[in-house]
């Protein structure tokens, strides 16, 4: 069986490598050279030690042991993560994943695929590469898929969070992350380290507000950061400055009844999807690295398990539900509650963070929640807990 993947990002760069482990013939396409693609580049400690390449390759990465959470009224809590977690360069990370592929067996074309076809149980695939046949496809093509779109499934715009920000190249690293809540929109703003830059970011549900009014609550957060840094973004006669590159993107952030409806693969006319082209993203944190590789996994397992019996693939659908499914459904259903709720008079992130620094229970778990050490099922019942025990 040979199956032609779209998309060398994290999700279709590990399908290859699992599936080429395999001994499975693998096509593998993308249309840039490995990138820095917009990204906060967050790696939670959850995948640290699920993915063993994440934690102890000698990719570079900035380790994480701080976090501090401000809320719009500016109250602050600082909190280290339970275990550190890392903040990759899209770019290295992308590069490392590509080349476990290849050396597992996969062939990498750096070509976009600019149409597909489904032909007589074959699929025909047209790249600037030249054309190429496959018997399975995949599409591992991010949040803005095509293969999505030609498959039939269709995102609406209540399915997606925007995001817009800057990686500022910088000597001055400190390895903490900053992730301030806003009061005037869903979403956050977040300062992360790298080894080299900073990423800074905010992101806030799709048309929610205006690109120039996220930019200029961004800006806003970096003159806390770095007053001449905010100063140059201000006057700059562009988006990007010398030192300061520019960048804004989709996210998937799938709405409760779009997660009911999903499937993501077809036996009859063999095809899946995998990360961002499935919608596998935390609507609530926009955490998507994990949810890509471990989609890749789940898929190469219910491939690999039925080479030449491709009828059996719908296996993924019941497969991903039961690993993360009801996990990032049940964020979805919080989201707007998180963001937007009020408690006792106030936004609920700040009451959130006023409990959490007076409450250890409460501190420990809205820790464990960031680091992506504690699910969304389950949560209320600790947060309650917690609350309820003074300790
Ligand atoms: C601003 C922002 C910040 C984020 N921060 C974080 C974070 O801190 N932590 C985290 O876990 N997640 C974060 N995410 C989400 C994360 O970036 C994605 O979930 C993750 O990259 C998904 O991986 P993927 O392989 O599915 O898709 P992608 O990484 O998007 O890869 C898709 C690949 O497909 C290629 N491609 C597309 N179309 C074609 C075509 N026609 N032919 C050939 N190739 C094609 C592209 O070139 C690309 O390389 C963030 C997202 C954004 C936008």
């Amino acid at each position: 069986m040979r199956i032609a993947i779209v998309g060398a990002g994290p999700a279709g760069a590990r399908l290859a490598h699992q599936l080429s482990e395999n001994g499975i013939e693998v096509l593998l396409f993308d249309a840039r050279e490995a990138w820095e693609k917009p990204c906060g580049g967050g790696v939670t400690s959850k995948a640290l030690r699920e993915f063993e390449f994440l934690r102890d390759g000698a990719t570079p990465k900035q380790m994480i042991s701080s976090l501090r959470l401000i809320t719009a009224r500016n109250r602050e809590l600082t909190v280290a993560p339970r275990y550190d977690f890392a903040i990759y360069s899209r770019k290295e990370l992308g590069r490392m994943m590509r080349l476990r592929a290849v050396n597992a067996g996969a062939r990498l074309h750096c070509a976009r695929v600019e149409n597909t076809e489904f032909v007589n149980g074959k699929w025909r695939i047209e790249t600037g590469d030249g054309d190429f046949t496959s018997d399975f496809l995949v599409g591992a093509d991010g949040a803005s898929s095509v293969i999505r779109r030609r498959a039939g499934l269709k995102f609406e715009p209540k399915d997606f969070a925007y995001a817009l920000g800057w990686h500022v190249k910088t000597d001055r690293i400190e390895p903490r992350v900053d992730v301030k809540y806003l009061d005037e929109f869903s979403g956050y703003l977040w300062q992360f380290p790298r080894t080299d830059h900073i990423s800074y970011g905010v992101a806030s549900g799709y048309q929610e507000t205006t690109p120039a009014r996220l930019k200029a609550k961004l800006i806003e957060f970096i003159e806390t950061q770095d007053a001449e840094l905010a100063r140059e973004l201000k006057t700059a006669s562009g988006n990007s400055t010398p030192r300061a590159s520019f960048y804004a993107a989709m996210i998937p952030s799938l709405d409760v009844s779009t997660w009911d409806r999903l499937k993501v693969c077809d036996a009859k006319r063999a095809w899946a999807l995998v990360g961002d082209a499935a919608g596998f993203v935390d609507p609530l944190t926009g955490e998507g690295i994990y949810y890509a590789i471990k989609s890749a996994d789940l898929l190469a397992r219910a491939l690999v398990n039925q080479v030449g019996q491709v009828g059996q693939i719908e296996d993924f659908d019941e497969m991903w539900r039961a690993a993360f499914g009801a996990e990032l459904r049940r964020a979805a259903e919080l989201q707007d509650r998180f963001y937007r709720g009020n408690f006792a008079g106030a936004p609920l992130t700040e009451r959130m963070v006023q409990f959490a620094r007076r409450h250890r229970g409460v501190r420990e778990t809205l820790r464990d929640l960031v680091a992506g050490d504690q699910g969304y099922v389950g949560l209320k019942s600790r947060l309650l807990r917690s609350a309820l025990s003074f300790t």
